[in-house]
């Protein structure tokens, strides 16, 4: 993708940063992720409101929504999605203390991660971007903590962020897990949100 498609895709991300006082990533140029499969990594995020960031590789950036119950294996679960900005591709390698007084500020971790497949493109060829527009996702999961289809749909009217998240009815479905719950150290640092804060807060 050209740099100025890109820098208008994360515009948004970058102007709410100030790049001197945060460690997060600053977008300036487009990274490539080390798989050729589409990633998506799910950040737990300790703001003014603890929630989970659940993030989706499309076209180069990360889509993004702010799950504030985190993502459940039961089918029955609907949880609240709210989109957010775009994020560059590497935020899905940040974790670590987002100083006080700046956007976001708080502990991040990273939850979850791995690799998705656009169910709805093997299906009916409907790619990320329509799925996107018409407020109907369906992706399967191949991560550490959560696996198998989960499926968002648009609620609000156009133009508003509000999406609702739930697990579809498959083998990886399973009402008696509660991983937001149990699972709650870093798939990449095996730290837990206290520590990240501890370590990494200066
Ligand atoms: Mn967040």
């Amino acid at each position: 993708m050209e740099n100025k498609a890109y820098f208008d895709k994360v515009k948004k991300y970058r102007t709410k940063r100030n790049f001197e006082k945060t460690t997060e990533p600053k977008g300036k140029s487009q990274k490539k992720t080390k798989t050729d499969q589409s990633i998506f990594v799910i950040q737990k995020h300790d703001a003014s409101n603890i929630h989970f960031d659940f993030r989706l590789e499309v076209d180069g950036v990360l889509k993004s929504w702010a799950v504030p119950k985190g993502l459940s294996t039961d089918p029955s679960e609907k949880r609240l999605a709210m989109q957010t900005e775009d994020h560059p591709l590497d935020y899905a390698d940040f974790e670590g203390y987002i100083p006080e007084e700046n956007y976001g500020a708080g502990t991040v971790m990273i939850w979850d991660r791995g690799t998705y497949k656009n169910i709805r493109k093997e299906k009916d060829n409907i790619s990320m971007k329509t799925s996107l527009e018409e407020g109907k996702v369906e992706v399967w999961l191949k991560g550490e903590k959560l696996s198998g289809g989960y499926v968002l749909i648009h609620t609000g009217k156009r133009g508003e962020n509000q999406w609702l998240i739930k697990k579809m009815e498959d083998n990886q479905a399973d009402a008696r897990r509660n991983p937001v719950k149990t699972e709650n150290k870093s798939v990449v640092t095996n730290r837990s949100m206290h520590k990240i804060k501890e370590e990494d807060k200066k």
